[in-house]
């Protein structure tokens, strides 16, 4: 989601007027868009504003979630901020710059919920990449007691369907192959409906419907959607998978603990086994479907007892891949005043100890590749010279290598072999 902001910051700056300037030294704007997810991404935030020591700098902005989270103790924080702007405020920074150059002001902040005008305003692209995000809800209801989310993006918004349709249309139709639904919890999605179905009073639609009417639109290779929630899937839902041959057979369905007195104290709404048995009814529905997901070690009171019952779910989950974090106490959350906080040091070990248990699966995935041939979307460029690397449908990282560049095609790729991490391919065409 941030990614996604951020290059709709960098559309709308451009398309008025301003120049996108690649050394931050050389900028009389420089704009942090942050996440506040994890304390770091905060601490990261001072060290790098402080790194910017340019007589040509006017103005320093921070925007997104810590922006909204800070408040005007932003300005405190960071004397040398000017600008702070929300996540659903974005679309006004040409304004709030132009004021802020021309001396008119001296310090903005706006941190309101202006979603309906954002989403219309920023959805003017200056270059369509093959694979494009839009957008289809934004903020959270669940609460999870460990999380942010709520309070920053704000509670549960969703785009009206046809808003969303015509966006899709408008991407496919410039150079857009894979599209990608996202949002903190798309799979409580509830839009406007575009039109009233005869004999139903229903006046939204459902993420089910709404996949299946923009797979209908013609020039989508791959349809993907993130991030759901266990409790919030359905089983029309993992049916759609079966009718919708573009959507691909690929989940992030985070699941934090495998403990259920832990999933209980984060407010996750789900207990260890139904989450199993909702990826074990996946499977019955869709046999080719993989999963990934997401961890959190060492939760406020997470016992040894507990962290085995995640060590426990990982190997009857068996993942494609997953993300993984140690614990962060976020200020103003309910988890960051119950009893018993972890010593970093333990989650440090039960970090290791999950990834170790992560990996096992990951290489078995990696490895299933060899000697098949994919289609792979290269996304950017590797490490060596000549070096690509692209997703295939499950996520995984293919790298090959090529004479011309490659970034944003689909290719044809042969994998030759696997480590833990990713896999090597040649390019057949
Ligand atoms: N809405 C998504 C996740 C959004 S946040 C969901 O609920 O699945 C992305 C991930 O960050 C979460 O899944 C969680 O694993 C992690 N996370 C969120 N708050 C955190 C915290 N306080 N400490 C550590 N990890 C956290
Ligand atoms: Fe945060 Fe996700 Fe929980 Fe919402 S569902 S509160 S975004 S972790």
């Amino acid at each position: 989601m941030n990614e996604y902001d951020g290059q709709r910051i960098e559309d709308i700056l451009v398309l008025n007027g301003f120049t996108k300037e690649e050394n931050p030294l050389n900028a009389d704007v420089v704009i942090f868009y942050t996440c506040n997810i994890r304390e770091k991404a905060v601490h990261k935030l001072e060290s790098t504003v402080g790194m910017i020591k340019s007589p040509k700098t006017k103005v320093i902005a921070v925007g997104g979630c810590v922006a909204q989270a800070e408040n005007d103790n932003i300005f405190k924080r960071i004397p040398r901020v000017n600008l702070s702007f929300g996540p659903s405020t974005y679309h006004r920074l040409p304004e709030y710059l132009n004021d802020l150059l021309s001396n008119k002001k001296k310090k903005i902040i706006d941190l309101n919920n202006y979603r309906l005008e954002k989403f219309d305003i920023v959805k003017r692209r200056r270059k369509i990449t093959t694979s494009a995000y839009v957008a289809i809800q934004e903020g959270c209801d669940n609460f999870c007691t460990y999380c942010v989310v709520p309070y920053t993006r704000g509670r549960e918004y969703s785009r009206p369907v046809i808003d969303i349709i015509t966006e899709v249309k408008y991407l496919v139709s410039n150079g857009a192959k894979e599209i990608v639904l996202g949002g903190q919890n798309v799979n409580s999605y509830h839009g406007e409906a575009p039109y009233i179905t005869i004999g139903s009073n229903r006046r939204t639609w459902r993420i089910e419907e709404l996949i299946k009417a923009i797979a209908s639109i013609d020039g989508i290779k791959r349809l993907r959607y993130l991030t759901s929630h266990p409790k919030d899937f359905t089983i029309d839902l993992m049916k759609v998978h079966n009718e919708v041959p573009s959507l691909v057979p690929f989940v992030h369905i985070p699941v934090q603990s495998g403990s259920d007195r832990i999933l209980k104290l984060m407010n996750r709404n789900h207990t260890a086994k139904e989450y199993l048995d909702k990826l074990k009814m996946f499977r019955d529905i869709c046999p080719d479907i993989q999963f990934s997901s997401d961890f959190i070690v060492g939760f406020p009171s997470e016992t040894e007892e507990d962290f085995n019952d995640t060590l426990t779910l990982v190997e009857k989950a068996k993942y494609t891949l997953s993300f993984y974090f140690k614990y962060s106490m976020r200020p103003n959350t309910p988890a960051a005043n119950m009893p018993n906080q972890v010593d970093e040091k333990i989650k440090d070990e039960r970090l290791s100890k999950l990834i170790n248990a992560l990996l096992k699966d990951q290489v078995y995935y990696n490895n299933k590749l060899v000697g098949k041939t994919q289609e792979i979307l290269i996304t950017k460029k590797g490490k060596k010279e000549n070096q690509y690397i692209g997703k295939n449908i499950y996520m995984q990282s293919v790298i090959i290598n090529s004479d011309e560049n490659i970034i944003d095609q689909f290719k044809t790729v042969l994998i030759e072999s696997a480590d833990e991490n990713c896999v090597f391919g040649r390019l057949l065409s």
